[in-house]
């Protein structure tokens, strides 16, 4: 009886992996003062250090859209104050992101088998799933607020999952496992498709063929690309 509600349990919640591709990353402007500096894994000693040290590369600024202003209202729970900072750098390149000229075509342009469309899509146009986003109007808090209210809960699984959700649940769990090591852009990704969950939006629970076309990972991904070019 036991497993079968885990099994239950198991089925009824989103999970979602995701490929991790870590990149050399940009820094923002206020970033600076707060960096580490992130000594490379392979060097065996310090002495070189001072020659190793790199100036941070600052992000690239990319066109905003006029009419895109997404704003977020974030809660953490159980994060370090480390996981805290990658976090809200995450959150912080979502915003720039989401609010883009290239993520309004990226949406308007997707393709599946040479439809412009989504997979699941509940019908909707792609032009349609854009304002869904930028309404931010999630099912179980339907204003439309032009802000993605994220409740985002830190746990620790061995288990191949990045994060997941519940249909009937505002929070959203990130597992450190990835979390920790992930780069930026993988982390907003997971928020963004976790967050689109929030929105309605759906796709098969084992790994299609169609999956990477639903909203949810079609989106991340678009996230992921432009926070990759910043
Ligand atoms: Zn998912």
């Amino acid at each position: 009886m036991k497993r079968l509600s885990i099994l239950l349990l198991i089925a009824l919640m989103y999970s979602c992996k995701q490929v991790i591709v870590n990149q050399g990353e940009c820094v923002m402007p206020d970033e600076i003062e707060s960096m580490e500096i992130v000594k490379n894994k392979n060097s065996e000693s310090d002495q070189d250090s001072e020659q190793d040290e790199q100036e941070p590369r600052l992000c690239t600024m990319i066109p905003q859209e006029k009419d895109a202003n997404l704003d977020t209202n974030v809660t953490l729970i159980n994060f370090s104050d480390k996981q805290k900072e990658k976090m809200h750098k995450a959150i912080t390149r979502i915003k720039i992101a989401i609010n883009s000229v290239e993520f309004k075509k990226r949406v308007l342009a997707h393709t599946y088998k040479g439809e412009t469309t989504f997979v699941q899509n509940d019908g909707l146009t792609n032009e349609e799933i854009y304002y869904i986003i930028m309404d931010a109007a999630e099912e179980l808090s339907p204003q439309v607020d032009n802000e993605l209210d994220l409740e985002i809960q830190m746990y620790y699984s061995r288990k191949r999952v990045v994060g997941y959700t519940y249909p009937n649940v505002t929070k959203i769990w990130v597992n450190s496992k990835y979390f920790n090591t992930n780069s930026l852009a993988a982390v907003a990704a997971n928020v963004v498709h976790e967050w689109t969950h929030k929105l309605g939006f759906g796709h098969d629970y084992k790994s299609t063929s169609r999956r990477p076309y639903s909203v949810p990972y079609g989106v991340g991904t678009i996230i992921k690309e432009i926070i990759e070019q910043m």
